[in-house]
């Protein structure tokens, strides 16, 4: 069964989560603190998606994302953030989360993040003949699912390679954010746009040259991106 874990001190929000959950045929890990949290994965290494609140007693969710991020760059991470605190959201992704959920959530809005992130996660992507796109100084290798450049190894999110992907099988072509949403998180999935934006400008910082002047993925204004090579 596919395992979640899900980080919420609020008793009665994470009993909602796990519930609902469950009924989605997950098998769920709870913590109720971040140690707890960290502990827990490092039990269950399997687990495929992480749910992370962030106002909790002890290290914070951002601080978790960051701890699973220094050692996992394949399990996907969702924060959840309450409405208020918009930034979160940015900050959230930018510690290394591919995605958020906004308190209060509906059962049929958390489990369809999670089911697009464990698709994401899940490698299921068409097998390739080569199963390598090439790109100088950029080499992809869909099989392991990894990024080179000028061979070295370039340590990316699921979501990171998958947006990735999109750019080196779309080379010069300005892909709009709506695009880039579908293939990357797929058609059903109701989230915002700013996701998009937020994964790039992680991406950016691990693949431009120079951050400030990026000449790899080039911004389409008013409508995109697009991979300059
Ligand atoms: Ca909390």
């Amino acid at each position: 069964m596919k395992k979640v874990l899900v980080l919420e001190d609020e008793a009665s929000i994470r009993g909602f989560i796990v519930i609902n959950l469950r009924r989605a045929g997950y098998d769920v890990i709870e913590a109720e603190s971040g140690e707890e949290a960290l502990e827990r994965l490092r039990e269950n290494p399997d687990a495929r998606v992480a749910l992370l609140d962030i106002m909790l007693p002890g290290i914070d969710g951002f601080e978790v994302c960051r701890r699973i991020r220094a050692t996992n760059s394949r399990i996907g991470i969702i924060m959840l953030t309450a409405r208020s605190q918009e930034m979160d959201k940015v900050t959230g992704l930018m510690t290394g989360a591919d995605d958020y959920v906004t308190k209060p959530f509906s059962p049929a809005e958390l489990t369809a993040r999670v089911d697009a992130l464990v698709r994401r996660s899940g490698g299921e992507d068409p097998p390739q003949a080569t199963g390598e796109l090439s790109q100088p100084p950029f080499l992809l290798n869909t099989r392991n699912r990894t990024l080179e450049k000028n061979g070295q190894r370039i340590k990316l999110t699921q979501v990171e390679y998958s947006i990735m992907r999109v750019f080196m099988e779309n080379p010069g072509k300005a892909l709009s954010r709506e695009e880039i949403l579908d293939m990357v998180w797929g058609r059903d999935y109701f989230g915002e746009l700013k996701i998009v934006d937020v994964n790039i400008r992680r991406l950016r910082l691990k693949i431009e040259d120079n951050v400030q002047n990026p000449a790899y993925i080039t911004t389409v204004w008013g409508y995109g991106y697009k991979w300059g090579l």
